[in-house]
């Protein structure tokens, strides 16, 4: 095991690790995961690449996401950082940030939970780690960076959704996504601390200003230019997240068991 990390973070799209960083692979039961570790501010932190693995980029439905998450068991911390790209279904502007207060799960295909053999509950009245969300808030506000908290509804993709897809979701989400579930499912039945930042990167289906069709170039070109303010948000929020959990994401399973 490797001591005193003190966070994850999930890298999405154009979260990218240096070449030169220390890496390692984490074997867990459900596959071999690669590990990249920085300093942050005298902080050791391991990033996993949420879609990396035997192929060069991992579409989102085929993500090993139970090896994910149990790798950051493995890594001895408790603490997730989850970066992904959303589709805005409301006016968020292009570029801008939302973290995550609550989802809606329209995946299809996907396990979503560790607990095959026994019949496990998990409680998802707070899916994200409101301590961990507190001290994102906090850098975005010191850095003057607007953000929102929203609802994410995530989709099995990889195809982009239909307009009458979004027409319905907007109802009752924020952002639309392919990649944040079962990550917070699986963290929380892990009794782990999840909290997910999103970048905007497009509009979704039928919203945009008089434009239809959506591009994965734009999603990217959007990606590469928020990362560096990214980047330092979640460092900073890393850096002042305190040593002991005071947060109820360590008993999310207490009582749960049937
Ligand atoms: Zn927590």
């Amino acid at each position: 095991m490797i001591s005193d990390i003190a966070a994850v973070i999930f890298g999405g799209v154009g979260f990218t690790t240096a070449k030169e960083c220390d890496s390692k692979i984490i074997k867990t039961p459900y596959g071999n995961v690669t590990a990249y570790f920085i300093r942050i501010n005298g902080a050791d932190v391991a990033i996993i690449p949420r879609h990396a693995g035997a192929e060069e980029h991992t579409p989102p439905h085929m993500i090993n996401y139970r090896a994910n998450v149990w790798a950051v068991r493995e890594l001895g911390t408790k603490r997730i950082i989850s970066t992904n790209s959303v589709g805005t279904m409301k006016d968020h502007s292009i570029g801008s940030f939302v973290l995550l207060d609550d989802f809606v799960d329209f995946t299809k295909n996907r396990t979503s939970t560790f607990f095959d053999t026994e019949t496990v509950h998990v409680d998802m009245v707070e899916p994200y780690c409101p301590e961990i969300k507190g001290c994102l808030a906090d850098s975005l506000k010191k850095r003057g960076i607007d953000y929102c908290e929203g609802t994410y509804v995530c989709t099995e993709g990889p195809r982009f959704e239909t307009r009458a897809e979004i027409a319905m979701m907007k109802q009752f989400g924020d952002v639309v996504g392919m990649t944040g579930v079962p990550e917070v499912i699986l963290a929380k039945e892990l009794e782990l601390c999840y909290a997910s930042i999103c970048t905007v990167t497009n509009y979704a289906c039928g919203l945009g200003d008089g434009k239809l069709k959506l591009t994965v170039d734009e999603v990217v070109d959007t990606l590469h230019g928020a990362q560096g303010a990214l980047f330092g948000v979640v460092s900073d929020a890393i850096s002042n997240l305190p040593d002991e959990r005071v947060c109820d994401c360590g008993c999310a399973t207490v009582g749960a068991r049937v």
